[in-house]
């Protein structure tokens, strides 16, 4: 089973994601995780990574697209993966399509978790206020925040029509707690 969850920066798609990964046994391909982690290791795509990551922009869609289809190969995704953080423009889920396409595999679920503006801000707050900044992400801060809503706004919530358009797009609403999220998303998965 292959899915992708959509939403915007915050919406919990990671959380949601891992509770998948271990109710489902299916694997969590985060592209800002994996960006993350090209950071650490301070490779040269990890210093492209990092600029582009803390002024709350995006990657350019080739390299996204390459990672993830690299990653999709895999052994260890043969029995299903959640993409979470990809597609993140109309241009890679078009790739996407393309990419599933040629490896035949299937897209079966496509779940946006809703979250309006206002609570994502809240949030954030929250966190800023009771996490160590040490023990938070770079990108996690109310100004970048700001940033990542609007490039949210401008270039991923496009892709919600792409796949409406072709009957795939079910909705959660993200503003609930994380349980009733995750019994949301499985009662979607269960329905087929
Ligand atoms: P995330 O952990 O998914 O919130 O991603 C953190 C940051 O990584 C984003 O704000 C982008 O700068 C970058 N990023 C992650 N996934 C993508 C993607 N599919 N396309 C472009 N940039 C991405």
């Amino acid at each position: 089973m292959n899915i992708i969850l959509l939403g915007p920066p915050g919406a919990g798609k990671g959380t949601q994601a891992k509770v998948l990964v271990d109710g489902k046994g299916l694997v969590q391909l985060s592209t800002g995780d994996m960006l993350r982690a090209a950071v650490a290791s301070g490779s040269e795509l990890g210093r492209e990574a990092k600029a582009v990551m803390d002024a709350g922009k995006l990657m350019p869609d080739d390299i996204m697209v390459q990672i993830i289809s690299d990653r999709i190969s895999e052994p260890d995704c043969e029995n299903g993966f959640i993409l979470d953080g990809f597609p993140r423009t109309t241009a890679q889920a078009e790739a996407l399509d393309k990419m599933l396409g040629e490896k035949g595999l299937p897209l079966d679920h496509v779940i946006e978790i809703s979250v309006n503006d206002s609570v994502l801000i809240d949030r954030i707050n929250t966190r800023v206020a009771e996490t160590p900044e040490g023990e938070r992400r770079d990108d996690d801060n109310a100004e970048t925040l700001k940033h990542r809503l609007e490039v949210y706004h401008e270039q991923t919530a496009p892709i919600l029509p792409y796949y409406e358009g072709r009957s795939m797009l079910k909705k959660v609403d993200g503003m609930k707690p994380i349980d009733d999220v995750s019994k949301q998303i499985e009662a979607i998965i269960t329905a087929g």
